[in-house]
Parts: structure tokens; C-alpha cells; sequence
């Protein structure tokens, strides 16, 4: 972690107020501070104009509190016969807008501050979607690597014995994030159903298509990152077309990224997990990794044995390996702070001309900084991986018709909310002078919708 002190000054009283407040209220959770220093900071000229009265409102203090951290025991038996206990939790940020929405995250690294910078990125983002959801997000540092399926059910079974309390479809509506995909999410409902003894199908997102799920879901995320990177290359006169792209990840959302730019014309050369990266200067074969990632919960590292001529690098030191090798596009889809300040110096230096973040806070805000600086475009998570979430809510609404939507119409929605939030933050950017930011731009699009309903439904 690169920043846990707040040490921001901008030229608004209240907002230094803010950040030296939540620093002091949530001295351990730094990837929280980070995400609360990012985005009040690029509010700074929103709060300049509206001071007094977000002042008056209490708007930012009540923007960066939780409205509900839940948190609980998870009692499950290993395939041993072994007692063991993990974490959960569900942080339920804000829910101006509508049902908390957010996903679940299986990690061992989980904890209270990655829950919070989660669900508060997950406010911006889901507003940004113009769909009607609010900020949250849960999960637990269980462990999936290396579990069996009765294992991981048994987990799912006992995590959603105590989540069903608190969650419902107009209430929260969770979905899959690291290590929660089809299958937990199957588990996760059933165990659901069989408490509440009723089909609420939007309870939860990312379910199979068998039962409630939607079309164009798995590849949503993804699909929706590389929409967004479009649009944003062609706002600056460039285009996918022959341009050499790395992701870092092989997980759902690296995968349809990587499937997506190739239809563009993209050359991806390289992908990775959290051991190493697999280098194929001749393009990677993305059904070798779905195969491998999808079907058998593999390493990255086996597409050596389908492709003998690719190379695999292993991660050591400061820099994924992924991030050493040259190209013009870079996709960080895996997990937070993954490209720190020297592995954007490489990048630069290998030429990077754009970024985008199909991970959440992918990159440390002196990365970010650091891009913008030397003229590389940054499409910023919040906003180029919302379209995950914004399937999830035409997935909700589909279950609340009792009806389903073709793949091509799912798909074609999700490229007009893609493309429509692009547009919003390349104009919130304009409009505050910060030229073509859109990090900033993002924020300020996202920030402007809630702080609106926050001042409408009053002090609550
Ligand atoms: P998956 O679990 O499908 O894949 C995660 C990938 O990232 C794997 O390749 C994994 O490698 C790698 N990874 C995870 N943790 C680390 C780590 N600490 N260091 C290095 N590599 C790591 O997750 P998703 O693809 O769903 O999610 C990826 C990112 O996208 C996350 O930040 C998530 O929050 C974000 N996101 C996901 C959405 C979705 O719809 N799924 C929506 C919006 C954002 P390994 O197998 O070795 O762990």
C-alpha cells in the first residue's frame, strides 16, 4: 500500500476539514483513505462552487460514512472434518440511488478496509451507470484456491445463512467479484431460496442463465471496459486497430476484455495471474485460457504446454511482470494497486498510450498521477469496468419482467450506458477545466447524480 495519510491541501476549507477527518476516523484502513483522497480531491473545484451548502448538508461527511458495515462470523467443515472460521462481511455504503448493489469478493485478503474502498468506488460507479442502484459490496478472506466444490459450497451455504438477513431484491443485490463467479453464485442462491422459501431471482446477480441469469453478464464487465477504451481512443483520434495491448489477470473480467479488443483489431501479447505472466508476441490463443481458466482452474503458466513458443516471466519484485513487457495499451484487470509509481515508469517509458482499468483502483494514485502527466490516457475503473454492474441491473430488471433479453440486445445496451458514460465524464471534465482527465471527469459525473438525491431525500 502507497498512501495511508491523507497529506492533501486543496483550496477548499471543508474539503481539508473532510479528508483530515476521515483520515483521523479510519487511521487502518488505507486502501479506504486512498480511495476517499482520489476521488474528494478531483471534486475539489464541484465542492469550490457548492461549499456552503454541501457544507450545510453535511454532504461530504455523510458521502465518505458508511450508512452500514454488517459483519459476521462463517463457520464452515473442511473436507477433513475440520472446524474452520472465516470473516464476512457487506459493507452497505449508500443507497441514494436505489438497493445497495455491489459484488462479493472470496480473498484472504479481505478485510475491512478493502470492503470500504470497494462499496465507496461502487457509490461513484453505479451512479455513473444512470441506472437506479446504490454503493455496496461484501465479501470474505476465505480462500477458494485449492478447495474442493464441496467446500466451497459448504462456505457459500454458511455465508449466505447469516447475509440473507440483510440482503433482498429491493434492499441489496450482490453478484460474483474475485474468486465469486458462476458457481458461488449458484450455491450462494440456492441457500438463499431455501431459507426464504421464494424465487426472488434478483437477489442476486451473475446467475446462471438457466435460472434468472442474463445474457451478456459474463462478458460484461469486459466487453464494456474495451466500449469504454474505444470511445476514449477515439475522443483523441486513435483506435484499437493494430495497437499491442497486456492485461494483467486471466480471471472473467482480463478474459472478455482480451476477447473483445482482439475483435477490435488489438494484438494482446500478454496475460498473467498472481504468480507470473505468459508472453506470446504472436497473440495470445484466448481459448487456451479460458480453457484453462475457466474449465480447469489452472495456472497461466500451463499455456506453455499448448504453446511451447510463448515465454513465461514470474513475478519477483516491486513490478508484476506483466507490466515489463512493451505495449501501447494496458489492461490491469486482477486487483488494487497492481501498477505502483515505478511500474508506470516502465510503462511510459515502453510507450504506453493508454490505460485502462478493468480492476478496481488497479493503479496507486502516484501511477495515476504519473500517466497524466506524461500524456497517457487513464480510463478509470469506476467508470471503464461499470459495465458489470450495469448488466447486473438490466439482469434485475429482466427477472422483475419474468422475461429475458437476446445477447445482441444486452449487448447493445451495454454499449450505449458504456458510451454514455464515457460522454459524461469527457464533459464534467470539460466543464471544470480539466481538459481530458477523465479520472477526474468520472468523479465529478458520478459525484454530481448523488450528491443531487442525497440533498432531495434530506438528512438521513
Ligand atoms: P477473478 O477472480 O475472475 O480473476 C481475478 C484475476 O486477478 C485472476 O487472474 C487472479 O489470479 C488475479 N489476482 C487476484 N488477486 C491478485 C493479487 N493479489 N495479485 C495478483 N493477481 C491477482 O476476478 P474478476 O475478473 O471478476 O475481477 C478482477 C478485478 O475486476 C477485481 O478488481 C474486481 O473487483 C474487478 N471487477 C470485476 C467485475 C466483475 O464483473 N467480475 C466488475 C467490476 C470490477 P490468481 O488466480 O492467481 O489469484
Amino acid at each position: 500500500m502507497s498512501n495511508c495519510t491523507l497529506d492533501v491541501s486543496t483550496k477548499s476549507a471543508y474539503l481539508n476539514d473532510i479528508l483530515n477527518l476521515t483520515a483521523a476516523k479510519n487511521p487502518n484502513e488505507p486502501e479506504f483513505l486512498q480511495a476517499v483522497k482520489e476521488v474528494l480531491t478531483s471534486l475539489e473545484p464541484v465542492v469550490l462552487k457548492h461549499e456552503n451548502e454541501y457544507k450545510a448538508l453535511a454532504l461530504l461527511e455523510r458521502v465518505t460514512e458508511p450508512e452500514r458495515i454488517i459483519s459476521f462470523r462463517v463457520p464452515w467443515i473442511d473436507d477433513k472434518g475440520q472446524a474452520r472460521v472465516n470473516r464476512g462481511f457487506r459493507v452497505q455504503f449508500n443507497g441514494a440511488l436505489g438497493p445497495y448493489k455491489g459484488g462479493l469478493r472470496f480473498h484472504p485478503t479481505v478485510n475491512q478496509s478493502i470492503m470500504k474502498f470497494l462499496a465507496f468506488e461502487q457509490i461513484f460507479k453505479n451512479a455513473l451507470t444512470g441506472l437506479p442502484i446504490g454503493g455496496g459490496k461484501g465479501g470474505s478472506d476465505f480462500d477458494p484456491k485449492g478447495k474442493s466444490d464441496n467446500e466451497i459450497m459448504r462456505f457459500c451455504q454458511s455465508f449466505m445463512t447469516e447475509l440473507q438477513k440483510h440482503i433482498g431484491q429491493d434492499v441489496d443485490v450482490p453478484a460474483g467479484d474475485i474468486g465469486v463467479g458462476a458457481r458461488e453464485i449458484g450455491y450462494l442462491f440456492g441457500q438463499y431460496r431455501r431459507i426464504k422459501n421464494n424465487y426472488e431471482a434478483g437477489v442476486l446477480t451473475g446467475k446462471g442463465l438457466d435460472y434468472g441469469g442474463s445474457l451478456a453478464r459474463k462478458e460484461a464487465t469486459g466487453y464494456g471496459l474495451i466500449y469504454f477504451m474505444r470511445e476514449m481512443l477515439k475522443a483523441n483520434n486513435m483506435d484499437l486497430n493494430g495497437k499491442t495491448v497486456i492485461i494483467s489477470g486471466s480471471g472473467n473480467v482480463a478474459i472478455y476484455a482480451c476477447e473483445k479488443a482482439q475483435t477490435y483489431g488489438a494484438k494482446v501479447v500478454a496475460m498473467s495471474d498472481s504468480n507470473g505472466c505468459v508472453y506470446d508476441k504472436d497473440g495470445i490463443k484466448l481459448d487456451i485460457v479460458k480453457e484453462l481458466k475457466e474449465e480447469k482452474r489452472a495456472r497461466i503458466k500451463e499455456y506453455l504446454n499448448y504453446v511451447p513458443t510463448a515465454e513465461y516471466k514470474e513475478n519477483n519484485g516491486d513490478i508484476p511482470a506483466v507490466y515489463t513487457i512493451k505495449a501501447d495499451v494496458i489492461l490491469p484487470c486482477a486487483t488494487q494497486n497492481d501498477i505502483n509509481l515505478s511500474a508506470a515508469k516502465v510503462l511510459v517509458e515502453n510507450g504506453a498510450k493508454a490505460v485502462g482499468e478493468g480492476a478496481n483502483m488497479p493503479c496507486t494514485n502516484e501511477a495515476v498521477e504519473y500517466f497524466l502527466k506524461n500524456n497517457v490516457l487513464v480510463a478509470p475503473g469506476k467508470a471503464a469496468n461499470a459495465g458489470g454492474v450495469a448488466t447486473s441491473a438490466l439482469e434485475m430488471c429482466q427477472n422483475s419482467m419474468r422475461y429475458f433479453w437476446s445477447f445482441d440486445e444486452v449487448d447493445k445496451k451495454l454499449d450505449g450506458i458504456m458510451t454514455n458514460i464515457f460522454n459524461n465524464a469527457r464533459k464534467a471534465a470539460e466543464e471544470y477545466g480539466y481538459g481530458n482527465n477523465y479520472v477526474a471527469g468520472a468523479n465529478i459525473a458520478g459525484f454530481r447524480r448523488i450528491a443531487k438525491a442525497m440533498k432531495s431525500q434530506g438528512l438521513i
